[in-house]
C-alpha cells in the first residue's frame, strides 16, 4: 500500500464540539509499509500481548478490530508526527471491517470532523478512559449513545491522512487532547 494519498484532505476543519481534536501534522500514518521500525508482531505468533483471536474472552474485548491484530504499535519513534511518536495502535484491515467497543461508555463524538483522523468516535469508557477511533469508513453510533464492550460502533477505512485502511485507536484521559496518550489498554 504504497500509493495512496487518495482520500487525504487535511482540511483542517477543527470545529470540533472541544473534543480534542488531533494538531496532528498532515503526516499521521504516512506509512506502515515504510515504517522505520517494523512492529515485532508482524511475524511472532502467540506472543501473548494481545488477544490472539481479538474476539472477547472471559467478558473482555481482545482487539478492537476483531480478528485483527496491532500493525503498528504505540510510541514508535516518527518525525512525521507532531509529537515525534505514534501516538495510537494501528490495526490494518480492510475497508468496511468491523470495529466495536473495548469497554462500555458512551459515544462523546462520533463525526467526520478529525481533520487528519478524518471520520472518528471518541469512546467514553467506563474506567474513565477516551478511546479514540480514527480513519473509519463508516459510523454506526451516534453521539451519546451508550455502548456494552463489544458492540460493534462503525467501520474500518481510510478517512483523513494514511496511506491504507487501517484503524488508529488512541488511549487519552478523560477529554485528553492529542499528545496526551498511554500505550493502549483497556
Ligand atoms: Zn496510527
Amino acid at each position: 500500500m504504497s500509493e495512496a494519498e487518495s482520500i487525504n484532505l487535511p482540511n483542517p476543519n477543527p470545529n470540533s464540539e472541544g473534543a480534542a481534536e488531533p494538531l496532528a501534522d498532515p503526516g499521521e500514518h504516512t506509512t506502515h509499509a515504510a515504517a522505520p521500525a517494523p512492529a515485532p508482531d508482524a511475524g511472532s505468533e502467540g506472543e501473548g500481548l494481545v488477544g490472539e483471536d481479538g474476539f472477547a474472552v472471559a467478558g473482555r474485548v481482545s482487539s478492537p478490530v476483531p480478528g485483527h491484530r496491532v500493525t503498528y504499535r504505540y510510541g514508535i519513534r516518527n518525525p512525521r508526527y507532531a509529537t515525534g511518536y505514534h501516538t495510537g495502535d494501528d490495526y490494518a484491515a480492510r475497508t468496511g471491517t468491523p470495529v466495536v467497543a473495548v469497554r462500555a461508555g458512551t459515544i462523546a463524538w462520533a463525526d467526520t470532523r478529525g481533520a487528519s483522523y478524518g471520520t472518528w468516535i471518541g469512546l467514553r469508557a467506563d474506567n474513565g478512559r477516551d478511546y479514540i477511533y480514527c480513519h473509519l469508513s463508516k459510523l454506526e453510533v451516534k453521539t451519546g449513545a451508550r455502548v456494552r464492550a463489544g458492540q460493534r460502533i462503525g467501520r474500518v477505512g481510510a478517512t483523513g491522512s494514511v496511506t491504507g485502511p487501517h484503524l488508529h485507536l488512541e488511549d487519552r484521559p478523560r477529554g485528553g487532547r492529542y499528545g496526551q496518550d498511554r500505550k493502549p489498554r483497556w
